[in-house]
């Protein structure tokens, strides 16, 4: 038995086989086979797991979350009985002598883009149901032959992941992360949040480590390899307590957002893709406050079209019947890369070209993504808010942009809400010091305490070395926040908080004293800081 210390950033308990992930092993390898029949066996074999656990998603979906949104699984498990599908991938198998996983990839690419060429918008949505199929059916491949991915519930353990990286992970086979780098606010720490899985970085972890047995102590930041019988009791003792103390907050559940003294309080979630309405139902909050759209495009290999795009919107809209959904524009840049956008390597990529300045820098780019945003309006109560302000003059020049957009849909009769909301985040100190400016442009503010942090206090969010000194209460970030909330309410929209820090129940009665009306957090977090509204007073 071995136990190391490094930092909790997602607390929980998590008991489980250990796996070691490096990024090499996650590409799907061509090889030559010489046994076709085995080989096409290992892929119905794999194709029928596939679909059973498409059947138990389901059946589990139906009961969280309602015959409609659970539908897209029985979908799924349908298509992967097509014939053209199964048809290509035991041709390609055949034909060309190659592993079932590379089959099943090519198949998936080829199906996927025919579909996103498709005149009707229902069939050009299938592109995206392809490729995931697919996806599933490579990973249990993967678990059950010759590569390294799991299909068990695993804890991760890798040097580092990257944004784009975890976003392309099976979530439904982790049960935790635990990196020797990253940091308590970087994006794949809030993709562990939003998932609820405990998590720890600062942990020097071996790849000889694989296969072990492991307990993830997500309180004290404790990893503990190989444990004896006596741990593991201890273990399974303090994670069946944890499991109670969540089912006592699910009385929560239905109950209102309102404050001891009588003030509602928008209390949302943050999402990165579809999928996370899921969590967003079953923690019953009222809105999204922060769908992080770059998730999609990090997701892919090449731009996502706006018919994708669209359908995504869509979906999240319908799913949420009516409450609202706040959808943050690319925020791609920094952290977030993509191949594709051929950022280049920048000296200080956290100052530099990134979000709102690549899409005023590279307008096709940021109208595609408007008129999917604004064509999904007519679904639902969607919202648009637009990250890394600075200025009152790139929220003119969005205005701009966004009347080209909307002229266009009308000229063309396409239908769209002519009175969507638009708010933007205030997450640069500068956007904060001029935010008496700034709202008299906008409909709302939407504070990202991540970066307004990383930039009041020149702290990088990434950098694992500042993690001691990062100060989150630091006063001159609540100063800030105070500051814009109030500039806020002198022109009558509202302010709300969709940071890491919105979640953190020691300054919730800080913020609702500051006057602050929405708090967006991830849905893991949302039945706590309902109790906590409900015990605070606002005045
Ligand atoms: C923030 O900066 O606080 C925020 C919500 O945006 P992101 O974490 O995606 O940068
Ligand atoms: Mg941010």
């Amino acid at each position: 038995m071995g136990e190391f210390t490094g930092k909790a950033i997602v607390s929980g308990i998590a008991i489980g086989k250990l796996m070691y992930y490096s990024k090499d092993a996650q590409q799907v390898k061509r090889y030559k086979i010489s046994d076709i029949d085995a080989e096409k066996a290992r892929y119905e074999e794999a194709k029928n797991t596939a679909i059973e656990q498409l059947n138990q998603i389901y059946e589990k979906a139906l009961k969280e979350v309602g015959e409609v949104n659970a539908s897209i699984f029985e979908v799924h498990a349908m298509m992967l009985e097509d014939e053209d599908y199964n048809d290509s991938i035991n041709n390609i198998i055949e034909s060309q002598l190659v592993n079932a996983e590379y089959a099943v990839a090519c198949t998936g690419d080829n199906f996927s883009k025919m579909f996103s060429e498709m005149e009707d918008d229902y069939f050009r949505a299938r592109a995206a149901d392809i490729k995931d199929i697919s996806e599933r059916v490579i990973y249990v491949l993967k678990g059950s032959g010759s590569t390294s991915g799991p299909n068990e519930p695993v804890i991760l353990i890798a040097e580092d992941l990257a944004p784009s990286e975890t976003v392309q992970m099976d979530k439904d086979n982790l049960l935790s992360f635990v990196t020797r780098l990253g940091s308590s606010n970087s994006h794949t720490a809030i993709l562990a949040r939003n998932m609820d899985i405990p998590a720890i970085i600062g942990i020097d972890i071996k790849e000889e480590w694989d296969g072990l047995n492991a307990i993830v102590d997500g309180y004290n930041g404790k990893l503990i390899v190989d444990p004896d019988e006596e741990t593991l009791n201890a273990y399974i003792e303090k994670q069946k307590k944890d499991t109670e103390a969540k089912e006592l907050l699910k009385q929560f559940k239905d109950k209102e957002d309102v404050t001891l003294d009588g003030k509602h309080i928008k209390l949302y979630c943050n999402i990165g893709s579809v999928s996370d309405t899921a969590a967003v139902l079953k923690s019953n909050a009222q809105g999204i406050g922060l769908f992080r759209s770059e998730f999609l495009y990090l997701e892919s290999s090449d731009y996502p079209s706006e018919e994708v795009q669209f359908q995504a919107y869509k979906t999240v809209a319908e799913n949420m019947a009516g409450r609202k959904v706040i959808i943050r524009t690319l925020d791609i840049g920094a952290d977030k890369q993509a191949d594709y956008f051929e950022l280049g390597k920048e000296d200080n990529p956290a100052l530099g070209y990134r979000a709102i300045r690549i899409c005023l820098d590279r307008p096709e780019v940021f109208k595609t993504q408007l008129r999917a945003l604004f064509r999904a309006s007519a679904f639902g109560n969607i919202a648009i808010m637009y990250p890394m302000i600075i200025s009152v003059d790139e929220v003119l020049k969005i205005k701009a942009i966004v009347k080209e957009v909307t002229d266009e849909l009308k000229e063309k009769g396409i239908p769209f809400k002519e009175d969507i909301e638009q708010g933007i985040m205030i997450e640069t100190p500068a956007a904060a010091i001029i935010s008496d400016e700034l709202a008299k442009e906008v409909d709302f503010f939407s504070i990202g305490t991540n970066d307004l942090t990383q930039y009041t206090l020149a702290i990088d969010r990434q950098n694992a070395k500042l993690e001691s000194i990062c100060d989150t209460h630091h006063p001159a970030v609540l100063k800030l926040i105070e500051m814009v909330v109030k500039n806020a309410h002198k022109e009558g929209i509202w302010a709300g908080i969709c940071g890491e820090l919105g979640a953190d129940l020691t300054l919730t009665e800080r913020f609702l004293k500051m006057g602050v009306d929405e708090l967006s957090v991830s849905a893991s977090k949302v039945l706590a800081v309902r109790k906590k509204i409900r015990e605070t007073k606002a005045n």
